[in-house]
C-alpha cells in the first residue's frame, strides 16, 4: 500500500509542473495562525507542496533559551503528516542569515525549468519589499502571493505601484509560468501571534490551542519561553 502510494506520487509529480509555495518566517514559536493560514493558501493554489522555511536570525536576537534548532523542531512537529506542509531548514543550515533572493535561487536551481515556485508575503512584508537585497530579481524566480485581509484599504508604497501595474493578475489560479507575476490571496488571519504567545508563556499561562499540541508538547519539555529559564 506504502510503495503504491508512493508511486502515484511520483507519477503525478512527472505528469506536469509542480506548484511549490514558500512561507518564510521566525515561527517563534510556529502557531495556528501561521498554519491555517498556509493550509488555506495550499489548498486554494493547490500546491504540491508549501515550504515553511524557518529564518536564522543574529545570535543576539534569539530568544535567549530558544535556539534555532528548537524553532525548526516545533515547526517540524507542527507540520508532521500534514501534507503538502513541509519543513525547509536550509536558512538555518548556513552559518549567516540568508537573504530571501539566496533562499529562492537556490530553490529554482532545484526545480524544473516549468516548476511553479510561490513566495508567500503578508501586505506588511510586501509593502516592504524595496528595501530587500536585490528585490528586483525576486520575480525572475517565483511568483509572489500577497497574502491580504479582507478589511485592508491601505495603498501600497510609490515604489511598488508601476510594479504591480505591470505584474499583478486578478486571480491567483490564473498565475501563469513559472515566476514572473503577483496576485491577492484575501484571507481572514486568526488574531495569533508569536509575540502574544511569548508572553503567555512567560507570564505562566497556557497557550494550548494557539499551537498545535505537538508544539506544546515540545515547549513543555524543553522549559521554552518560561520566565524562570
Ligand atoms: P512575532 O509575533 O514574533 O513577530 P509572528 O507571529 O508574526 O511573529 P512570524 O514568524 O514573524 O510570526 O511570521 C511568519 C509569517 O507568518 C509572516 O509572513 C507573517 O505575516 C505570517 N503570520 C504571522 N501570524 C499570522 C497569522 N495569525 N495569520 C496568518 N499569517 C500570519
Amino acid at each position: 500500500m506504502g510503495d503504491l502510494g508512493q508511486s502515484a506520487a511520483v507519477t503525478a509529480g512527472e505528469t506536469g509542473p509542480r506548484r511549490i509555495g514558500v512561507l518564510g518566517g521566525t515561527f517563534d514559536p510556529v502557531h495556528i495562525g501561521h498554519l491555517r493560514s498556509a493550509l488555506e493558501v495550499a489548498e486554494a493554489l493547490a500546491l504540491d507542496e508549501l515550504r515553511l522555511t524557518p529564518s536564522a536570525r543574529p545570535p543576539h536576537r534569539d530568544t535567549p533559551q530558544v535556539s534555532a534548532q528548537d524553532r525548526l523542531a516545533m515547526v517540524e512537529r507542527a507540520v508532521a503528516g500534514m501534507t503538502p506542509l513541509v519543513v525547509d531548514d536550509r536558512e538555518l543550515k548556513r552559518d549567516k542569515p540568508s537573504y530571501t533572493i539566496d533562499t529562492l535561487e537556490l530553490m529554482r536551481a532545484e526545480l524544473a525549468a516549468d516548476d511553479q515556485l510561490f513566495l508567500l508575503l503578508g501586505w506588511d512584508a510586501f509593502c516592504g519589499l524595496p528595501t530587500w537585497h536585490r528585490w528586483e530579481e525576486l520575480l525572475q524566480h517565483c511568483h509572489i502571493l500577497v497574502l491580504q485581509r479582507p478589511d485592508a484599504d491601505s495603498e501600497p508604497p510609490d515604489a511598488l505601484r508601476n510594479l504591480l501595474a505591470a505584474r499583478s493578475v486578478s486571480d491567483p489560479l490564473a498565475l501563469k509560468g513559472s515566476s514572473g507575476q503577483i496576485a491577492f490571496v484575501w484571507q481572514t488571519p486568526l488574531a495569533v501571534s508569536a509575540t502574544q504567545i511569548r508572553q503567555l508563556l512567560a507570564s505562566g499561562k497556557s497557550v494550548r490551542f494557539l499551537v498545535p499540541d505537538a508544539v506544546l508538547a515540545y515547549i513543555d519539555a524543553h522549559g521554552l519561553y518560561r520566565a524562570s529559564n
